[in-house]
């Protein structure tokens, strides 16, 4: 029996810390799990790519052995960014692949998420590899292995569909993550004036972390916006999958907001088409798909789960408050960072406002950021269960589709688990500011009541 921490076969994809929780023989182990699933699935093949990190290079060696060992064969793509391996196994001919990625955690992480026969593995899938680890129920083989560079195909793909009528000055901001490899090229190709800001790969992600859905790491790209007039700037996660987004007044558009662009011009196309969004997304979100001819379809966090939910009712748009974008309409259906600040230049080339003017247009309202309380791995869970099982609000509608949203007439608070981190995740929205106060309160008091230790925020 191998000694492998259960707590790193996440919801929607395996995350750890190198060498105590994740090496090259616990990653050689998972990949002979991963590779029997694939034969399974009736496929043979599989793409491997990994990105920037600086375990990457030899977590990816182990997962390739780990392939092989079963009889699968290797086709490996590199160091790029976690879309650019959805679209090789959209336009390879092979259907399966993984990803050695830590996404947007510390430095001192790494992970893998996992594309099998064209689905994204999520929950049970992903602890049924823990279970055929324990029970070294692997398939044996002698796999090949073949190189395949693929970032030119994928940039090509992408200036083949995507025309800029006027030219945009954009500045971009890789923070030294994976997307560094293509992003600045791209963005030149499609015909850009661009300004890049931490565009070389640096696993140790020296100058800022690479996640903007955190205001203080967008400091630097807000500057140089405003510094230089660009019309926009664009950040990129550590893997490239989530997009953040600052106008040329150096304001941060928050992607439900950027999904409220995003669904009219996809429903402009596709009338009556379900548009998929997550819970942390606001309110006015939902008004704008309906008055926009869409189904307002929400659904549990998460990237995996997400694209499944797009799949089964075939939407062509759906988008988390994370930065998670997935197109269906003119692409594969999945989140893309890249993509989609493309897509949304091809918006803003389109019209003569900028991109301010056009986000003022949008409905606003009061509400916060995503608000972390921290809490021991352990209890997230089962606080949740509990909060929801314990605590009553009156006037409210209850949305349990992942954790708690409470909906008020003038506004809503939501409390759901991190999948991803030892946190309760929080967001607020109201109609004024005075109403936005009094949900918190409302809530601040139930959590206590469950868990008088946690140090809440607001
Ligand atoms: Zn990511």
């Amino acid at each position: 029996m191998k000694t492998i921490d259960q707590n790193i076969f996440k919801s929607y994809d395996i995350r750890g810390i190198v060498d105590t929780q994740l090496n090259t023989s616990i990653v050689f182990e998972i990949a002979r799990a991963i590779g029997t699933e694939t034969q399974l699935r009736q496929r043979k093949n599989i793409i491997v790519a990994r990105d920037a990190r600086l375990s990457s290079p030899e977590l990816a060696k182990a997962a390739i052995e780990g392939l092989r060992s079963t009889g699968c064969d290797v086709t490996d793509i590199g160091e790029v960014p976690t879309p650019v391996l959805y679209f090789a196994t959209n336009t390879l001919g092979i259907d399966s692949g993984i990803m050695i990625t830590g996404s947007h955690n510390p430095a001192n992480y790494n992970g893998i998420k996992m594309v099998l026969a064209g689905e994204t593995l999520a929950n049970q899938k992903i602890q049924a590899l823990y279970t055929r680890i324990q029970n070294q129920d692997f398939l044996n083989g002698a796999g090949s292995y073949c190189e395949k560079p693929i970032l030119d195909a994928y940039l090509n793909h992408i200036v083949e569909h995507i025309h800029l009528p006027r030219r945009l000055k954009v500045v971009i901001d890789c923070g030294n993550g994976v997307a560094s490899v293509i992003a600045p090229q791209l963005f030149k190709a499609l015909g850009c004036d661009v300004i890049e800001l931490f565009c070389e790969c640096d696993g140790r992600f020296p100058n800022h972390h690479p996640d903007p859905s955190v205001p203080k790491n967008l400091e630097t790209l807000i500057e140089t916006v405003l510094k230089n007039k660009a019309d926009v700037g664009f950040a990129f996660d550590g893997d490239g999958d989530r997009l953040g987004v600052v106008t040329n007044q150096g304001e941060i558009i928050w992607p439900d907001r950027l999904m409220m662009l995003f669904a009219k011009d996809v429903l402009s196309r596709h009338p009556n088409a379900p548009i998929v969004y997550d819970v942390k997304c606001s309110k006015h979100l939902i008004t704008w798909i309906k008055q926009h001819g869409g189904q307002a379809t929400m659904a549990q966090t998460g990237h995996s789960l997400i694209k499944a939910r797009m799949r089964e009712i075939e939407s062509p748009l759906a988008g988390e408050m994370s930065g998670h974008i997935f197109f269906q309409d003119r692409w594969f259906g999945s989140d893309d960072g890249v993509y989609s600040a493309a897509r949304l230049l091809e918006i803003l080339a389109q019209s003569s406002k900028s991109l301010s003017t056009i986000c003022q247009a949008l409905p606003n309202s009061t509400n916060t950021p995503e608000i972390k309380i921290a809490i021991p791995e352990e209890q997230k869970f089962s606080f949740i269960e509990t909060f929801k099982r314990e605590t009553t609000f009156f006037d409210a509608e209850l949305i349990t589709i992942d954790g708690l949203r409470v909906e008020y007439p003038n506004g809503w608070g939501l409390i759901r688990a991190s999948n991803t981190t030892s946190h309760l995740i929080l967001r607020f929205e109201a109609d004024t500011v005075s109403a936005l106060e009094k949900i918190q309160s409302i809530f601040k008091e139930q959590i206590l009541k469950v868990n008088d230790q946690l140090s809440i925020p607001f």
